[in-house]
């Protein structure tokens, strides 16, 4: 098990598939993009397949997410899916994804063993979305939701970051449409983990924001607390249910004490936290011959020395040199 030094279990894996986007949302990376890592850093398919394995059989991982950078741009990544299901005992696997050629792949995903979806939307409206996003693809983001709800990639959930004088205003009309629909609605603040450091506490929309902005039109009663076990967002119940609506407040209520996650960035280095400074190279133990068992202890080792907390209140907190994009979200 990936257990660490105050009792916690990491149970489930963030896998990063490749580190580029064919977005630029404001809070993650600027207009110009990043510098993308070297294909030969990049764990191939089999690398990747042969981590998770490790991680099923040997670690005790039993949720799988697929992230990045965008996963959809990774050729391999039905593949991928596939051969994970396969493994014994199988994994749940689900995709956080900006949903952009979701229209495509949701039903071969599907086939290949996914279970679900959260597709990230900050808007309903096209032109926001062009400058939030810095592209013209707000349709092909509602095209893809409504493809993996089509599919069966269900509950399929909606990942939204609110941010100041663009689209703040717009929660009550987001949960609306998510009710219409079908889709689990999760807001979640913005943290410092954009490449451009332009991130500020005083800046950002708040949960307690959001919530007041929500109430003007909706009856929000909090989900009870063991219904929640690790999950990052809090829930609450909308105008009696049964739709309900999550809030992922990391910064102004992290959930540290109840993380049960383990991270894998595309070019195969383990983060015991989105917010870690440190990493864990397996890529290295990978390519130079060691077997499952020592590539198992180097990752238990790397996740007994977890952090109590992401450390965001404290005076002395510095930035990952890794944005969010290069970990995966
Ligand atoms: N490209 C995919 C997507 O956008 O869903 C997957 C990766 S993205 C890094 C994962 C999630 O992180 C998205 O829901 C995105 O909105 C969120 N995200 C990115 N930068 C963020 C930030 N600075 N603060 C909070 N959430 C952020
Ligand atoms: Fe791309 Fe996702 Fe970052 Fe937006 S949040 S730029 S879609 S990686």
């Amino acid at each position: 098990m990936l257990v660490d030094t105050y009792g916690r279990v990491a149970t489930d894996l963030r896998v990063s598939l490749t580190d580029r986007c064919n977005l630029r949302c404001t809070y993650c990376m600027p207009e110009e993009g990043l510098q993308w890592l070297a294909k030969p850093d990049l764990l191939s398919d089999d690398e990747i397949v042969r981590l998770i394995s490790i991680a099923v059989t040997s670690l005790g991982v039993t949720e799988v997410r697929f992230t990045g950078g965008e996963p959809l741009l990774r050729p391999g990544l039905v593949g991928i899916v596939e051969r994970c299901a396969a493994l014994e005992p199988r994994p749940r696997m689900s995709l956080t994804t900006n949903g952009i050629g979701l229209g495509r792949t949701a039903a071969a995903l599907r086939a290949a063993g996914l279970d679900r979806v959260n597709v990230s939307l900050d808007t309903l409206r096209p032109e926001v979305f062009k400058a939030l996003t810095r592209r013209n693809r707000h349709h092909d983001v509602l095209a893809g939701l409504a493809a993996a709800h089509d599919a069966g990639l269900t509950p399929v959930k909606v990942n939204t970051v609110l941010m100041t004088g663009l689209n703040d205003d717009e929660a009550p009309e987001l949960l609306a449409w998510a009710v219409e629909h079908g889709y689990e609605l999760r807001f979640i603040e913005q943290m410092p983990l954009d490449a451009q450091h332009g991130w500020k506490r005083e800046g950002m929309i708040t949960a307690g924001d959001i919530l007041t902005s929500l109430r003007t039109r909706y009856a929000l009663t909090p989900e009870d607390a063991e219904a929640r076990g690790a999950a990052p967002a809090e829930r609450w119940i909308v105008d009696g249910g049964p739709h309900r609506v999550g809030v992922i407040a990391s910064v102004t209520r992290p959930f540290c004490a109840a993380c049960d996650r383990t991270r894998l960035t595309a070019d195969g280095q383990v983060r015991d936290c989105l917010f870690a400074r440190e990493e864990t190279d397996l890529r290295g133990a990978l390519r130079s011959g060691a077997p499952d068992e020592e590539i198992a202890r180097v990752w238990r080792r790397a996740m007994w020395g977890k952090k109590a907390g992401s450390g965001l209140d404290d005076p002395s907190f510095l930035q990952p040199d890794r944005p969010m994009s290069a970990i995966g979200g």
